[in-house]
């Protein structure tokens, strides 16, 4: 369930979880990435068509080598897409996705989100469709960590924007007063023996991976973080959760904690869990 804070009334709503951002959407980057791939193909494929006789007058071997070239990356496009695509809709556990993770990440995510430009498609839904479309890669990985291998990390805008205690510096100076779901999180944290953090920036949250150097991390944030904090701590895998902003970016925003349950349940080893 959802629930809002309304400061005037002294009063938690609790809302239908339907409420929240929709993050299973992976339809829309798998589509665009897919187009993305195909124009590519197209484009290297009429450069070679233009170059191709200028390398037959320097040598039939080197053109005949640039064909093959062509045609080897041409291969590895459409059984990239393939193995991707089997990944995101059945979870998989493909030995190379991994590495269909980083490619997506690194080289896909800049030019899919070009095209999502170019046909007017907004930047917001195609983070939050890739961010779907990775979390269903790491849950293709079906990797199990100890606890202390885990980190959390949270964004400084979950707290209520009236609360006073620096809990940047120490989470659990927090008074779990219930107004925001900090007292939630740190329940959590506390249960499943995980380190949890927040971060007012992306120097703070590289700092605490450097000092934390987690296996795993839980990540909570917005699209554009999560997807920029994604590409840049990668090869660490990082499950995203979306928060969600009923009052507009950046202030008191919330997440579907039970999606942290969920997580930590699927990737904490068995004989570590205590509840
Ligand atoms: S739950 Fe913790 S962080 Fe949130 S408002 Fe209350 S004391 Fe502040």
């Amino acid at each position: 369930m959802l629930s809002v804070w309304v400061p005037e009334l002294d009063l938690r709503i609790v809302l239908p979880m339907d409420f929240r951002i929709n993050t299973k959407e992976k339809n829309l980057f798998l589509i665009l990435s897919t187009i993305s791939l195909i124009l590519m193909m197209v484009v290297t494929t009429l450069l070679w068509w233009l170059i191709s006789p200028r390398l037959h007058e320097i040598s039939s071997v080197l053109a005949g080598l640039s064909l093959t070239a062509l045609r080897v990356f041409f291969l590895i496009l459409l059984v990239g897409t393939v193995v991707v695509l089997l990944i995101s809709y059945t979870e998989y556990n493909l030995l190379v996705a991994r590495f269909a993770i980083g490619a997506y990440i690194k080289i896909l995510f800049p030019i899919t989100l070009l095209l999502g430009r170019l046909l007017g498609i907004s930047k917001e839904k195609i983070r939050e469709s890739f961010v779907c479309v990775n979390n269903s890669f790491i849950n293709a990985l079906k990797k199990k960590f100890k606890s202390s291998n885990l980190l959390i990390l949270l964004p400084h805008c979950l707290q209520n924007i009236e609360c006073d205690i620096r809990i940047t510096t120490d989470i659990n100076k927090c008074r779990k007063c219930g107004k925001c779901n900090i007292a939630e999180l740190c329940a959590i944290s506390d249960r499943y023996k995980v380190k949890m953090a927040i971060a007012t920036g992306g120097t703070l949250a590289r700092k605490i991976i450097i000092d934390n150097k987690p296996k795993f991390i839980i990540a909570v944030a917005c699209d554009r973080d999560l997807v920029e904090g994604l590409r840049e701590v990668f090869p660490i895998p990082v499950y995203g959760v979306l928060n969600i902003r009923p009052e507009g970016p950046c202030v008191n925003t919330q997440v579907a904690t039970k999606k942290i349950q969920q997580a930590l349940d699927a990737l904490i080893l068995n004989e570590q869990k205590e509840r």
